[in-house]
């Protein structure tokens, strides 16, 4: 018999929403034309992805008509869309580019390859609460505005809402109100966070926003970099000139429409107070398993956190053994972001919060979603508690 498998793997990607797969499935099976071409067909399809791209910007907070409203740059997810925020036009050896060692990979990474980020870059570290050091940030801008650092300027500071590992919620606000002091632009990825948290991109004043659908019951393949001043950014795409030349490729309007569905689906439900059921559960998954295992313990503070995640060390026990066991009897999480599990390199989100290397080891993600049910929680609590004890003998 095969075992119960119960997902709690949802910042790698979430299952579709029914309501999402049916609103693509209407505009796919008819077809769509190209909304770049000329004919009428082209241009019914232009108009479903201009109101796609209105539908999103509503939802994200921002002016979605006129002059105002920030440029939604159609990606094909969160990779790309990070990538591109940090390929400046007019890169400066004088103008610092400011990026958060606990960013995903797909920011730091860029952030360390001079074809896509040819300013020089400093690393913010984080503190052991999760989030990020701001004393130490607002040091940084106060001493290159004043002159005592060898750089004129900073160009650009790119730090996440939500942390995909632990799911810290930085203070944005802060965030940026301390960068505006110094006229700096800031980037958010807000991947973790959109859907699950009200987020209002005019109130925060934010330069640009990364964000993906399959985050939260929305397709794989979309996202978009949105932004308020495309101008400062080189495409990485060229070709057919779409997009406003922010990037080529003829733009998959079924998946943009779905984009916009997720996002308003994800309100919906929010605004039915799901998501604080999510953090109940999340809540009762973490109380059961610290009052059962002596050697669990929570990374990252535990007030400021998206609802669906868990970042837990059983210390002493190998986490990779211990996701590997896990897969086995039923229960899918994994050992850090994504696109570095397997990998078998400790997780720098939890190296830069200073954690001894003992807990970074033994640490796994458990991410829930809107469709966890209480049941799946209780049986993943007894499925967790059973494997660490065990493999806790055998070491
Ligand atoms: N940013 C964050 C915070 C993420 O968690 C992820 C995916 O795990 C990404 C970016 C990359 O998104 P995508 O998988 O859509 O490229």
């Amino acid at each position: 018999m095969q075992p119960v498998q119960i997902y709690l793997d949802n910042n790698a990607t979430s299952y579709l929403d029914s309501e999402v797969a049916g609103c693509m499935s209407q505009l796919q099976l008819p077809g769509l034309a190209n909304p770049a071409s000329q004919h009428r067909l082209g241009r019914q399809a232009l108009h479903l992805l201009e109101n796609a791209r209105s539908t999103i910007l509503q939802y994200l907070g921002a002016p979605y008509q006129g002059m105002d409203s920030p440029q939604v740059i159609l990606t094909s997810g969160g990779t790309e869309a990070n990538n591109l925020a940090l390929r400046l036009q007019a890169p400066s050896a004088q103008d610092l580019v400011i990026v958060g060692a606990m960013e995903h990979p797909s920011l730091l990474m860029a952030a360390g390859q001079p074809s896509l980020c040819a300013n020089p870059v400093r690393l913010l570290p984080g503190l052991a609460s999760g989030r990020y050091d701001l004393p130490q940030l607002s040091q940084w801008l106060n001493d290159i505005y004043s002159g005592r650092d060898r750089y004129h300027r900073v160009a650009l500071v790119s730090l996440m809402l939500a942390n995909n590992e632990t799911g810290v919620l930085n203070d944005l606000a802060a965030i940026v109100q301390l960068c505006s002091q110094y006229d700096v632009p800031v980037h958010s990825d807000i991947t973790q966070a959109v859907g699950k948290l009200d987020f209002d991109m005019t109130a925060l004043g934010v330069s640009s926003i990364t964000l993906a659908a399959h985050k939260v019951h929305g397709p794989v393949g979309i996202g978009a970099l949105v932004t308020r001043s495309p101008s400062q950014l080189q495409p990485i795409l060229v070709g057919g000139g779409q997009q406003l030349g922010w990037r080529a490729g003829t733009e998959p309007v079924a998946l943009a429409v779905g984009m916009a569905k997720t996002l308003e689906v994800a309100d919906r439900a929010r605004r039915t107070g799901v998501y604080q059921q999510v953090a109940r559960l999340r809540d009762r998954f973490e109380a059961n398993l610290l009052a059962q295992l002596g050697q669990a313990q929570v990374n990252g503070q535990p007030e400021w956190r998206l609802p669906q995640t868990s970042n837990i060390a059983f210390v002493g026990i190998d986490r990779q053994a211990m996701q590997m066991a896990l897969d086995l009897a039923g229960v899918a999480c994994s050992t850090g972001s994504a696109c570095a599990s397997g990998s078998g390199r400790p997780s720098p989100t939890l190296q830069s919060m200073g954690l001894d290397a003992s807990r970074v080891d033994s640490s796994l993600r458990f991410s829930l979603s809107r469709m966890t049910t209480a049941t799946e929680i209780d049986q993943a609590v007894e499925i967790i508690v059973r494997v660490a004890r065990k493999l806790s003998l055998t070491r």
